[in-house]
């Protein structure tokens, strides 16, 4: 009786097992992506992990850098594949310059701007040409048809901006990752003129699954919004003296969003992506 039981039971694992192969979608994902919003008010700080490839962005004003590396010590990340610094207002420049100054291993640092130009902070200048006498990284200036890839095989194209202009905010980086169903789209600071310029020269990356909403929540033309009909916007948002997020552009959101949060709410947010290339969106505490 026993071994019939058993058999019973090889056989229910048997069939177990051959459900689970039968509805298995061919796509699944091996290395899910995940990226990681840290809440440092007003600011981005992005990092996206696939597998073992990490990028980060930006990071936040000067003071939030002991956040982003408890942050990064709490999940076990000891280096960078790539620091992106998406333009150099203090609001995204700082924090970069802390993680460089903490001596966190960077293998690649990219900007759209060249290191000489007047914009970039004279202290962020010369600990970078300090570290480049050392061989420590290289330092890549980045714009529109470039491509960032990581060891693992992750591509994060670029799509902004084709030549640096006055406004800071419109020469932001703005990069298009592959990944969920729709692709993320991290739009850096960009204003109306540009978002324009985004519908016009990149309608190929619209909708897009996962949207870091441009300028945390700034003045936006509705056409960005509404083309871009994101499942989930992300407003980097905090105390600010711009009114950011405008009115407008929150109605906006709402409007052609599947959902938007506010990371002055959540706090630090990661959302992953699910075989299926679905959203799973999990807010945690830090420091
Ligand atoms: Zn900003």
């Amino acid at each position: 009786v026993i071994r019939y039981i058993k058999m019973g039971l090889l056989l229910v694992i048997c069939l177990t097992f051959l459900c689970a192969c039968v509805t298995t979608p061919s796509y699944q994902i091996s290395n899910p992506m995940e990226v990681h919003f840290i809440d440092v008010g007003y600011g981005d700080a992005i990092l996206v992990i696939k597998g073992s490839d990490t990028l980060f962005i930006d990071g936040g004003y000067p003071p939030m850098t002991n956040k982003v590396l408890n942050y990064f010590k709490t999940i076990g990340l000891k280096e960078l594949d790539a620091l992106v610094v998406t333009h150099p207002h203090p609001d995204h420049i700082g924090v970069a310059h802390g993680i460089l100054e903490n001596n966190i291993p960077v293998k690649n640092l990219f900007s759209s701007y060249p290191l000489e130009h007047s914009e970039i902070p004279h202290g962020f200048r010369s600990l970078v040409q300090e570290k480049l006498k050392n061989g420590v990284f290289d330092y890549t200036v980045l714009k529109d048809g470039d491509t960032i890839s990581l060891p693992e095989g992750t591509h994060f194209n670029v799509i902004h901006p084709e030549v640096l202009v006055e406004n800071l905010n419109d020469s932001s980086l703005v990069m298009y990752v592959q990944a969920f169903e729709n692709g993320v789209l991290l739009a850096g600071d960009v204003g109306p003129e540009v978002q324009k310029r985004l519908l016009l020269d990149h309608a190929n990356v619209f909708p897009v699954t996962l949207l870091k909403a441009p300028h945390h929540g700034g003045t936006a033309i509705e056409a960005f919004y509404s083309e871009a009909k994101p499942e989930l916007t992300v407003i980097t948002d905090g105390i600010n003296p711009y009114g950011n997020p405008q009115k407008e552009t929150l109605l906006f959101i709402d409007r052609y969003s599947g959902q938007f949060i506010r990371l002055s709410e959540t706090g630090n947010l990661v959302v992953r992506e699910n075989p299926g290339h679905e959203l799973s969106i999990f807010t945690t505490r830090s420091e």
